[in-house]
């Protein structure tokens, strides 16, 4: 590991992180009846690597994971077509979170007794958070006079996949976006400030992403991880903990909303400030450092039930 990978795990926490003993007393192992858990992590950079997009050394985890009965959340700015694609590959059945908590998707028939904010859409229950794609790209369209960027669909596909590394089937998927649109900036940080204030008035926000500024409004990564934390804890009816992983700035309000935040290091830039008493650092970047993470913490989880 670099000196310079080090300074930047250390300069962005916040509070000091905790050990494994730590986290399963936040996490409800203690005495007493023990709660269900949910991951809910990021997928480029945190459980995918940032450069073969795979999850290699995470795959036996997430397979204790299914086995322990702990849904696995994806919660990325990725699109929906996108990430049933990796779902399909991970053989993951949970709910799932897209293009920044732009909304949830959850199999239909999970969740029982449903509030009426959630709705049915192409066969999911879904809880729509953000801001419909057309009306995104309609003010984006009244400020490319004044300002230099381009938005995924000014962007043709062999292009698109040249910028990301993308397959041509994956960078198709890219585009389809629903609730956000990822620009790239060809302007000057004066421009951006005022290009941001803009958007705002429309009720739009633009956040820094891995390779983009993903521009979205009402999309919340925190507020839809509340919301499935809330509907699990109907459906299992017992206390439920969170465990959230993430690598990057459109991670931190979600790290700060779970129980246990799980800062994954990255290569490409310093860990997000997370506002959050029980921080575990991985010790690896990607798919290696979430399984030094998850993997043990499971274990304590299985053997908490064998005890129970
Ligand atoms: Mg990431």
């Amino acid at each position: 590991m670099t000196a310079n990978f080090m300074s930047m795990t250390r300069a962005s926490t916040r509070y000091p992180p905790i050990g494994i003993e730590r986290a399963v007393d936040v996490l409800g192992l203690g005495a007493g009846p023990r709660p269900r858990w949910i991951v809910v992590t990021d997928l480029d950079g945190t459980l995918l690597d940032s450069q073969d997009y795979t999850a290699t050394p995470a795959l036996p985890v997430l397979r204790s994971l299914a086995r322990a009965g702990i849904p696995v959340v994806l919660s990325t700015s990725k699109t929906r077509v996108e990430v049933e694609a990796v779902r399909e590959e991970l053989d993951n059945r949970d709910p799932f979170i897209v293009e920044n908590g732009g909304a949830i998707f959850a199999p239909e028939r999970l969740f029982e007794d449903l509030p009426s904010k959630w709705e049915c859409r192409d066969g999911y229950t879904a809880l729509i958070l953000g801001t419909p794609y057309a009306d995104i790209r309609a003010v984006l369209g009244t400020l490319r006079e004044r300002y230099r960027f381009e938005g995924f669909a000014d962007i043709d596909e062999d292009r698109l996949r040249r910028m990301t590394g993308l397959s041509a089937r994956d960078a198709a998927r890219a585009r389809c976006r629903e609730f956000g649109e990822p620009i790239v900036w060809r302007d000057g940080s004066g421009a951006l400030t005022k290009f941001t204030a803009k958007l705002a008035e429309h009720g739009l926000t633009v956040k820094r992403g891995g390779r983009f500024l993903h521009v979205d409004g009402g999309s919340d990564k925190a507020r839809a991880l509340r919301s499935l934390r809330e509907e699990y804890q109907n459906l299992w009816r017992c206390p439920t903990r969170v465990i959230a992983l993430g690598d990057s700035d459109n991670d931190a309000a979600m790290l700060s909303a779970a129980d246990l935040a799980v800062l994954v290091p990255s290569t490409f830039h310093s860990m997000p400030v997370v506002e959050n008493p029980s921080i575990m650092l991985a010790a690896e970047p990607g798919p290696a450092g979430w399984a030094g993470v998850i993997g043990p913490l499971v274990e304590r989880y299985l053997e908490h039930d064998a005890d129970g």
